[in-house]
């Protein structure tokens, strides 16, 4: 059999490459599927171990430290997060604080499978976020200092942790990815005046018209 029909007698699947993979494309604000609320997985599987693997990819090329399966337009409860410990000034290691953020960081990247948040801090603090469906743009967003979270590790054990630091802040802020939520929603009108600008710019070329972002705070 020639090349040329081998390629001929392949199914052609819409969503699949060449070898049968799903293939991921990195979403941006406006298009639905980052609105939509995310299926819990019930399988873990080559194909969502595959998966895991390109978003990883996909994070690490796109300078990220966390995606969301929303954001390369798969409806399924997984995350993937990476980030380097903290250090202070002189690159020493800072002590980790919270159970999840010991368990959790040494093991970075981690895939997080039906990851879920069943208590927040009241205490809350400020930061300027990013996300990489809003390309190239940061705001402060105030949320829980810590929380606690449930979640299965792909090649692991459950874990249910409370979680502090830059952790509890990404967990925050790819959870509600999954959730149909960009962070966006949590920016208060003061903290949006300095981004207003560049946001409406970036909706112009990516949203279709009547877009709005629908506030959580
Ligand atoms: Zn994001």
């Amino acid at each position: 059999m020639s090349f040329v029909s081998v390629l001929h007698s392949l199914p052609r699947r819409k969503h699949k490459d060449f070898f049968g993979r799903m293939k991921l494309k990195l979403r941006i604000i406006g298009d639905p599927i980052l609105a939509a609320k995310a299926k819990p997985v019930t399988e873990i599987d080559d194909e969502l171990i595959d998966i895991s693997q390109d978003m990883i990819q996909i994070m690490h090329h796109s300078h990220g430290v966390g995606l969301a399966g929303n954001q390369v337009g798969l409806l399924k409860r997984i995350v993937v997060i990476d980030f380097d410990a903290p250090t202070d000034d002189d690159g020493n290691p800072l002590p980790l604080e919270t159970p999840g953020e010991k368990q959790l960081i040494p093991l970075m990247p981690i895939t997080l499978i039906n990851p879920e948040i069943i208590s927040y801090s009241e205490e809350k603090c400020g930061f300027e976020e990013g996300c990489l469906s809003v390309p190239k743009i940061y705001a402060n967003v105030v949320r829980s200092s810590r929380v606690v979270l449930r979640t299965q590790l792909l090649n692991g054990p459950t874990v249910l942790a409370e979680c502090g630091g830059f952790l509890a802040r990404v967990l925050q802020h790819e959870i509600d990815h999954l959730d149909g939520n960009i962070y966006l929603q949590r920016v208060s009108d003061e903290d949006m005046k300095p981004v207003q600008s560049q946001v409406a710019k970036l909706l112009r070329k990516s949203a279709p018209r009547n877009f709005k972002i629908r506030k959580l705070v």
